[in-house]
């Protein structure tokens, strides 16, 4: 099919305003495409997805008309080889284990780092190798190795989302300065990273388009960058514009205030919904 693209909520609380127009805007841009729009439960935080989030949001997606493609695809069922496929980058010298806290990093970084979405790791524990490995380590992922396994030095992306629309280049020079050796497998239980996971699962679920909000947009280089190293389908990428409260704030699951479940209880229609958040 030429155009597949998904809703991927975490089951963590309750969908409010903004998850409506991501959802509306990625069903109707599948539906005008003659293409498919699928579910995903991204529930890999075990804690604090709850089977109840996840009713109640299959409700409101129901009430809102939009109907998904396909079974729903939850991430729990597929823990396991995700973690599997993670450690196949342990023997192509790509990971390393490393046990350092985020005050230790602080600590070792001489000078603030600007202009970054995260602190960008300065490779203490670059030299160590994977028999090393202690539990509760994280695994990283040696940024500059994968640029030279990818034989790459920049990979790109295509973006058709209004803020950023065009063509992406990820060098691998700036990519060692901004993005740096991230962590793909959390410390503890060893699951992959929630990015990880995501990029592994528009591949499995074979997503042409990845339609999501733009707070995402800073996680688009590193899940590139996975997908080649996997040998995975790069999809187009579109970042929409957030939906914000009356004080410019985005809204977050806290907003009850703006849960649909609240417009449902109080009368409004799906309709009222579109119009509210500019998709009608
Ligand atoms: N699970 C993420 C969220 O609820 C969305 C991830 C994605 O669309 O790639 O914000």
């Amino acid at each position: 099919m030429a155009f597949v693209t998904r809703f991927a909520p975490s089951p963590t609380g309750p969908l409010h305003l903004g998850h409506a127009y991501s959802a509306i805007l990625a069903h109707d841009m599948a539906r005008a495409e003659g293409g498919a729009f699928l579910l995903r439960m991204e529930d890999t935080d075990l804690e604090r997805s709850k089977p109840e989030w996840e009713a109640l949001i299959r409700e409101d997606i129901a009430w809102l008309d939009l109907k998904w493609d396909g079974p729903i695809h939850r991430q729990s069922d597929h823990i396991g080889a995700y973690n599997a496929r993670l450690e196949t980058l342990g023997p192509r010298g790509l990971l390393y284990p490393c046990s350092c806290t985020r005050g230790d990093i602080r600590a070792a970084l001489s000078a603030p780092q600007e202009g970054v979405p995260h602190l960008v790791y300065p490779g203490t524990c670059r030299h160590r190798p994977m028999s090393d490995r202690r539990p509760g380590d994280a695994l990283r992922l040696d940024i500059a190795k994968a640029f030279a396994a990818l034989n790459a030095q920049a990979l790109t992306f295509a973006e058709t989302g209004p803020a950023h629309a065009g063509t992406h280049r990820i060098d691998a020079a700036a990519a060692k300065a901004t993005i740096g050796d991230v962590v793909l497998g959390r410390k503890g239980e060893n699951i992959v990273a929630y990015f990880l996971a995501s990029a592994f699962d528009d591949a499995d679920q074979k997503i042409t388009h990845v339609i999501r909000g733009e707070d995402l947009f800073d996680f688009t280089p590193v899940q590139v960058i996975l997908l080649r190293l996997f040998g995975l389908p790069v999809p187009t990428y579109h970042h929409h514009p957030l939906i914000r409260d009356d004080q410019g704030k985005r809204l977050a699951k806290r907003d009850d205030a703006r849960a649909i479940r609240r417009y449902r209880e109080e009368g409004a229609t799906p309709q009222g919904i579109r119009r509210m958040v500019g998709l009608a």
